[in-house]
């Protein structure tokens, strides 16, 4: 989840001090993977010539990480979208059903899934696209996303300025949701389980000691303190760094960006992105 202004999270947020949680997590987030099921994962359909030139047109005039991509890995991008948002229920809140905004959506999933086999996230059925930042519930806060057990949240204002060129204060609330969504959909539901996602998610979640003892001595952090509100929040806000401004991070926090790209399976410093 994410705050407009502030910096809560209800959905994962555990009452237990930091340190507590961390080790908890660390322990619940350990890979159980069943290594002897056989590792289903989908295959991209073929496309008409007519969804591909949309496609195209429609993601790239958002997403510089898809116009950088070589021709095939272009394809491969579109028909994983295109599959992705068949899949889904989208559901417009304050603004007009718009396939072209269930065509953005679906590719801010397909971003960060893009190095893994298992893309779909088939535990979400139901994606919610608000027009602005969200009241839940009673509570007073303002959301821009969340993702809960019944689907994933975003506003549409949030998520254009997520991809705007201007942005560099790695924010990016698509990139934060369905960073959230993907380690729900693999350790939680397990739905369509990336085999590669959950053993090396493990060695993200054991490098956030050493950040994390590092940011208490230095009293700073390149990354937003809202990372270190909880081993989910870190998980997601470095995500967000990682696609939003991959250089930055690669500088300032070398080892962290090595970690993700093993887990994600993926370099977004790189024109190719997969290795
Ligand atoms: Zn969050």
């Amino acid at each position: 989840m994410l705050a407009r202004n502030t910096a809560a999270d209800y959905i994962y947020t555990e009452p237990y001090a930091m340190q507590g949680l961390f080790y908890k997590l660390n322990n619940f987030f350990s890979p159980r993977a069943d290594k002897s099921a056989p590792d289903h994962h989908p295959v991209e359909p073929e496309i008409s010539d007519t969804v591909l030139k949309h496609y195209s047109f429609v993601i790239g005039s958002v997403f510089s990480y898809f116009n950088d991509l070589p021709q095939d890995s272009k394809l491969k991008f579109i028909q994983r979208v295109h599959q992705f948002k068949a899949s889904k229920k989208f559901h417009f809140i304050g603004l007009e059903d718009n396939d072209d905004i269930a065509v953005l959506v679906s590719a801010s999933a397909i971003q960060i899934t893009f190095g893994l086999k298992n893309y779909m996230m088939s535990y979400f059925k139901d994606i919610y696209v608000l027009a602005d930042a969200y009241q839940m519930d009673n509570e007073e806060e303002l959301y821009i996303g969340h993702v809960a057990p019944d689907g994933i949240y975003l506003s549409m204002k949030h998520f254009l300025y997520g991809y705007s060129h201007k942005t560099k204060d790695n924010i990016n609330v698509a990139v934060h949701e369905m960073a959230h969504a993907l380690v729900y959909n693999n350790f939680f539901a397990q739905y369509g389980v990336d085999s590669h996602f959950r053993l090396n998610y493990e060695k993200f979640s054991s490098s956030t000691g050493a950040i994390l003892a590092d940011v208490i001595t230095n009293r700073r952090s390149y990354l937003r303190s809202y990372a270190f509100s909880n081993l989910h929040e870190f998980w997601a806000v470095s995500v967000e760094a990682f696609f939003v401004n991959p250089a930055g991070l690669k500088m300032n926090m070398p080892e962290l960006y090595e970690v993700l790209c093993r887990v994600l399976n993926q370099d977004p410093g790189t024109k190719n992105k997969i290795a």
